[in-house]
């Protein structure tokens, strides 16, 4: 029985609800895989950078960056099965990224909290919804992200995260930090965007309905494949693939 939702596992029910439950019923964790493993090294690096310079010292040195960042990406990957990606390019991809990052953003980013637990409810909503937000300043909420191409500021606008972490921590603009791995070049964006009034009154709603849809599903035992034409259900993209009837099994 589930205790709570967070944004990753609603947004994992909406994409597929089997793959909901074979991570939250069954409790079988998806394998690692490069591109996850990337994104450990860049945020691992960037987070002991900020906590650092919170307890008041300097941002540290690329040195240092490179050091947490090589650290992390090699632990993320011990339980890789399938290497979609030169080992070795992988992890020189994953250094230079934290360090585009940290010269972009973590010596300049004045932060006040880092990798911050929150917690929150609703008079209507069957589960609390948790999530740890990477970084918080005195007026934005940067979500470190990184991607393999330049995102749109409706991305912004549309992300489920954006709007949990926005009721989470009220009165802050919630903000991307992009990490871009292009295939020439590594490049940082930071994207904004207007969110529309109204927003928040319908992530409550969208919230509501997603926790009696998951309710339902658990007391049913009913979960719904994939759409048919969705371009997450493959082997390169779905953890489960092997394993579910709907995939390779
Ligand atoms: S193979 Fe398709 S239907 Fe099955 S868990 Fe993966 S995404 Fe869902």
């Amino acid at each position: 029985m589930i205790k709570h939702l967070s944004a990753s596992s609603i947004g994992m029910f909406q994409r597929c609800q089997k793959q909901w439950m074979f991570r939250y019923m069954e409790g079988i964790k998806s394998p690692p895989n490069v591109a996850m493993a990337k994104g450990t090294g860049v945020h691992k690096s960037a987070e002991l950078n900020y906590l650092n310079v919170i307890e008041g010292k300097d941002p540290l040195s690329v040195d240092e960056v490179q050091q947490n960042a090589s650290e992390a990406f090699t632990e993320a990957t011990e339980d890789i099965e399938v290497w979609e990606q030169n080992k070795g390019e992988a992890l020189d991809q994953t250094v230079t990224a934290a360090e585009k990052y940290h010269n972009v953003y973590g010596t300049t980013v004045k932060p006040i909290a880092a990798e911050q637990w929150h917690e929150i409810t609703h008079p209507d909503w069957i589960y609390k919804v948790v999530g740890i937000i990477d970084l918080e300043t005195e007026l934005e909420i940067p979500d470190i992200k990184v991607t393999g191409k330049k995102k749109p500021a409706s991305e912004v606008e549309k992300s489920l995260a954006g709007g949990i972490y926005r009721k989470m921590v009220p009165g802050k603009e919630f903000i991307f930090h992009n990490v871009i791995l292009g295939k020439n070049a590594i490049r940082t964006e930071t994207i904004k965007a207007d969110f529309i009034s109204g927003n928040d009154d319908k992530i409550d709603g969208y919230i509501t309905a997603m926790q009696f849809s998951i309710a339902q599903s658990m007391n049913t035992g009913v979960f719904a494949p994939a759409a048919a034409d969705s371009w997450g259900c493959n082997s390169r993209f779905c953890g489960y693939y092997n394993r579910c009837e709907h995939g390779g099994k």
